[in-house]
């Protein structure tokens, strides 16, 4: 509440006010506070939760977190790089991962990077956005308490799927979206800690990877339609995912540690604005990659990360206008993330499509090449300060 005193009566206006606090937000108010400057994240949720993710982290953003002053090194995190993808009827290839990459829980993650920023002097505000309009050069930020902060920057970094989507009345928003996903961890001895796993089933696919704990993640995208005729998670697995003899054999030897599993429904992989009214969307607010790609959250702080740059050149150079800022972030975004969406949408058409599938696994067995240029081509080189 003191924080939100010390915005409100305009003693202190914060520069640049970041809604939504998850890797995205956390990542683009480290840089920022980096820099310099004074930023507030305004997110509805406390620390830490668990979120609906696979939790396999690329190493291309590694060097850049530890530069942000992440200590990754010493949380003990399994180093990843082999994958392994299975058709439905469990044929199985495996490949070196180009850059690799480590598990992690979002409950560690985005509650370490909470704990950093805090260390750093970032200000945080726990609460829910419910508007935001821009005028006279300037931002007006509504609370769920109908209180009202300004900002010269409005950073948007609210995830895939917000209320803000439909006050801002974002295209994406109006359609209707199959996917669902689900997510829990288990204890299971089996799952070698370096391997990442992404197996095909009916109307879906799931992943397997180690977190810091030593459990397993398992999270799969599933067609609603497909999930919704089981009635229930465990009848889905018994009945859909288990149709699959690698993930059969892992459900029977594992042991479920969440109360119950978290799912999430109406993902949307359409294309977003990734400037939406005068706000710089990062993360998956500016556009959410297929999770089979296993870069969504590098993706996420990549683009914090560019975001924030254009803010720092925003703020320090009087020729650098808004309008500057915006047309650059939009380039920059578009360069970095246009082709791995685009590529990330094709192999889901393909992986979800049974025949095509397997035909492609049988190519790609014999030419691991072939595969891990795909990889590549849904990959960044790593990024730095
Ligand atoms: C099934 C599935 C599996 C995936 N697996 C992987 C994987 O293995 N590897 C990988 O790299 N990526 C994966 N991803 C993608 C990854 O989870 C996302 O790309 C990543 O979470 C994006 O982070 P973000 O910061 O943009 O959003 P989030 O982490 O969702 O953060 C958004 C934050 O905004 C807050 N918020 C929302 N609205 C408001 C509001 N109005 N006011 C205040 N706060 C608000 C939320 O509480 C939230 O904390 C997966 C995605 C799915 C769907």
């Amino acid at each position: 509440m003191f924080i939100l005193k010390k915005y409100l009566h305009g003693v202190n206006s914060p520069k640049v006010v970041i809604i939504g606090g998850g890797l995205a937000g956390l990542t683009a108010a480290l840089h920022l506070e980096q820099k310099g400057k004074q930023v507030l994240v305004i997110e509805k949720n406390q620390y830490p939760n668990h979120k609906v993710c696979g939790e396999y982290v690329s190493n291309e953003v590694k060097p850049y977190l530890e530069q942000l002053g992440l200590e990754l090194c010493n949380l003990g995190l399994p180093e990843i790089d082999t994958l392994q993808i299975s058709t439905q009827n469990g044929k199985l290839i495996e490949v070196d991962l180009p850059l690799g990459g480590f598990g992690i829980s979002r409950y560690v993650f985005d509650h370490k990077l909470y704990q950093l920023a805090i260390k750093k002097g970032v200000n945080f505000l726990f609460d829910t956005v419910v508007d935001v309009q821009f005028a006279n050069d300037e931002f007006s930020v509504t609370l769920s308490s109908k209180e009202k902060i300004h900002s010269k920057v409005v950073l948007g970094a609210f995830g895939k799927r917000s209320n803000l989507d439909v006050k801002l009345n974002r295209g994406f928003i109006q359609e209707k979206s199959p996917w669902l996903g689900i997510k829990s961890h288990y204890e299971n001895n089996g799952h070698p800690s370096n391997l990442v796993g992404l197996h095909n089933f009916p109307g879906g696919y799931g992943g397997l990877s180690q977190t810091e704990t030593g459990d397993v993640n398992f999270c799969c995208l599933v067609k609603y339609e497909s999930f919704k005729k089981e009635g229930g998670i465990e009848a889905f697995n018994q009945k859909v995912v288990s149709q699959n003899p690698i993930l059969k054999d892992f459900l029977a030897n594992s042991k479920g540690t969440f109360e119950k599993p978290l799912s999430i429904a109406q993902i949307s992989f359409e294309k977003k604005k990734v400037v939406d009214d005068h706000i710089l969307m990062c993360g998956d607010t500016a556009g959410l990659i297929h999770p089979l790609c296993g870069n969504g959250m590098a993706m996420a702080i990549h683009s914090a990360k560019l975001a924030a740059e254009q803010v720092v050149m925003f703020m320090e150079k009087p020729n650098f206008t808004r309008k500057d800022m915006e047309k650059e972030y939009q380039m920059l975004w578009e360069k970095n993330f246009g082709k791995r969406l685009w590529m990330g949408r094709r192999l889901q058409d393909l992986m979800l499509h049974t025949k095509w599938f397997n035909l492609g696994m049988h190519t790609v067995a014999n030419s691991k090449i072939l595969l891990r240029k795909l990889i590549s081509n849904t990959h960044g080189n790593p990024i730095l300060h």
